[in-house]
């Protein structure tokens, strides 16, 4: 039996409607309680959200969607079939995944199916590598299916209730035999050697703000997840996912107030018993769940701690510049939906990235990531202004490098697009209409530590069962859920906090 909030548990409140909070607000609801959001920005989503500038729509959050059944088993927590959410989210097959371009010229194309990769590999870097993915495949299979349900998808109250627990301790020996423990890159290098290949399965360990040679293998999964099990986009926009969450949710009788930012908790010894809102309203709660990030939540908790009290080690951060360019100049791109366009360095390029203690760097050979959602879903992303277009530089955040973004963001875009006209992506630099530029201050003015969208990194020491817990010590009635919790960070972790949340008020 896991641990529980303490005492009544009728109205709950759930603080931040992003994806997180939507589904711990709808398993809460399905399980018969009382459920406000409340959301501090006129939509909900958060991190995941689209906005219309212009005439043009632009996913600025999330968007890669990968696992979209952790997104119908909330709403079939309120009555909604898995096969009606699937109808109402409305989802594309994106496939190609990923379309990766190397700094040598070769490019790949990283299919779901196993046997279209294969021989895409075998394409470009002949039979044993093909091979060799295979196997990998089949390693990454048995990883997550050793990993998901036993360390991520489930609440532990202390390692020992993990050592005291026969089923997760034959995981994790299982986990152990496949050599999860070792290094992400040496590991998958036992089944790919190429360089460029090894980027494919391990680019990932970035999300986990580790560098490759450092992750540990066991974040391969996110390859699993990403590659194998599919990659999909809600037509109209990744924003769609948490309106129909919300839609779920106000339909089964819960609520959702946006425009309505937390800002005081009323305590009533170790319990909150309301939460007060800009607006100067008063939430009443047998139970509150925060997702808001860690300054924001410590802000609200005062002086009740928040789990873990050494100092939280950051993932990396991002600047993401939005733009609109004309159809006539995106036709000659290269890439698809999603492309990756690498630069010849790599280690050199983590390393940049994840330094600490101010010694962080701008990437000196970028790697970046091009969005175009246009070429899945033209009716949303192509308009008579032209097509919308999201680049993604990777940064390191400002605890690794405290740069000044206010003077350095709109420069730092435009060296962005020289190096992509440079690499093929013609009329970029003279066509490329920016919407919207987000970057480290940015982040940090919305609250997030260190100025980073991606939370707390997944280094040893802040993952599983040392990552900040989502029970608060020294309170009755207090959950977190969201990716400063467990298990983590990304659109499928932040689901299951939102699941593992609901869990502590409802138990088992
Ligand atoms: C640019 C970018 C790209 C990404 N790409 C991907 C990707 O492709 N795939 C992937 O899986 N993940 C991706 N991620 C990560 C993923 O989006 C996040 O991990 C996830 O959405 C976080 O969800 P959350 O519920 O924890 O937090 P949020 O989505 O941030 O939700 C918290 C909510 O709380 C609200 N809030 C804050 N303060 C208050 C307050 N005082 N009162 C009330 N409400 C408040 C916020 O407005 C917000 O809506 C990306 C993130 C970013 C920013």
């Amino acid at each position: 039996m896991q641990r529980t909030t303490i005492g009544p548990s009728n109205r709950i409140v759930v603080v931040g409607g992003g994806l997180s909070g939507l589904t711990a607000a709808l398993y809460l609801r399905g399980a018969g309680r009382e459920v406000t959001v409340l959301e501090a920005a006129e939509t909900p989503g958060g991190r995941v959200a689209t906005e219309t500038v212009g005439i043009n729509r632009f996913d600025t959050g999330a968007t890669i969607l990968t696992m979209p059944e952790l997104v119908h088993a909330p709403m079939s927590a309120v009555g909604i079939n898995a096969d009606e959410a699937a109808r109402r989210l409305d989802l594309i097959d994106v496939d190609p995944t990923y379309h990766m371009r190397y700094a040598d010229g070769t490019t790949l194309n990283l299919h779901r199916d196993i046997d279209d990769l294969a021989a895409a590999i075998a394409d470009t870097f002949g039979n044993d590598a093909s091979d060799g993915y295979r196997n990998l495949t089949d390693w990454l299979a048995r990883l997550y299916d050793a990993e998901f349900d036993r360390f991520i998808n489930r609440n532990f109250d202390s390692a020992i209730s993990i050592a005291r627990d026969r089923k997760t301790r034959t995981a994790a020996a299982q986990l152990v035999r496949l050599g999860a423990l070792g290094k992400l890159s040496s590991t998958v290098g036992r089944h790919i050697t190429d360089e460029r290949l090894l980027r494919a399965f391990t680019f990932q360990a970035l999300y986990a703000g580790v560098p490759p040679e450092r992750a540990r293998a066991v974040y391969a999964v996110i390859a699993h997840m990403d590659i194998s099990m599919g990659v999909y986009y809600p037509r109209g926009g990744m924003g769609r996912v948490a309106e129909e969450m919300v839609a779920a949710l106000t339909g089964a009788g819960g609520r959702c107030e946006l425009g309505t930012a937390a800002d005081r908790v009323e305590w009533d010894g170790n319990r909150v018993q309301a939460i007060g809102t800009s607006d100067g309203r008063r939430w009443p709660c047998d139970a509150v769940v925060f997702t808001t990030d860690t300054p924001v939540t410590r802000r609200l908790l005062g002086d009740k701690p928040t789990g873990r009290s050494r100092k939280i080690v950051y993932s990396p951060s991002a600047v993401v510049a939005h733009g609109v360019v004309p159809r006539s100049v995106t036709a000659g791109w290269p890439g698809g939906h999603h492309t990756l366009d690498f630069g010849a360095a790599w280690s050199q390029t983590f390393r940049e990235l994840t330094a600490r203690g101010g010694r962080g760097r701008l990437m000196s050979d970028p790697s970046l990531l091009i969005n175009r959602p246009g070429l899945s879903d033209p009716d949303h992303s192509i308009t008579a202004a032209g097509e919308s277009v999201t680049v993604l530089a990777p940064c390191p955040n400002l605890d690794s490098a405290p740069l000044p973004w206010r003077e350095l963001s709109r420069p730092y875009v435009h060296e962005v697009l020289a190096v992509l006209e440079a690499r093929g992506y013609h009329g970029i630099r003279d066509t490329f209409e920016i919407a919207k530029v987000d970057d480290p201050g940015t982040w940090a003015a919305k609250g997030m530590a260190a100025g980073t969208p991606f939370s707390a990194a997944h280094t040893v020491r802040q993952t599983g069962p040392l990552r900040t817990p989502n029970l608060v010590p020294g309170t009755d009635n207090v959950v977190l859920a969201g990716s400063s919790t467990v298990p983590g960070v990304g659109i499928p972790p932040v689901l299951v906090s939102g699941r593992l949340a609901a869990a502590r008020i409802t138990g088992d």
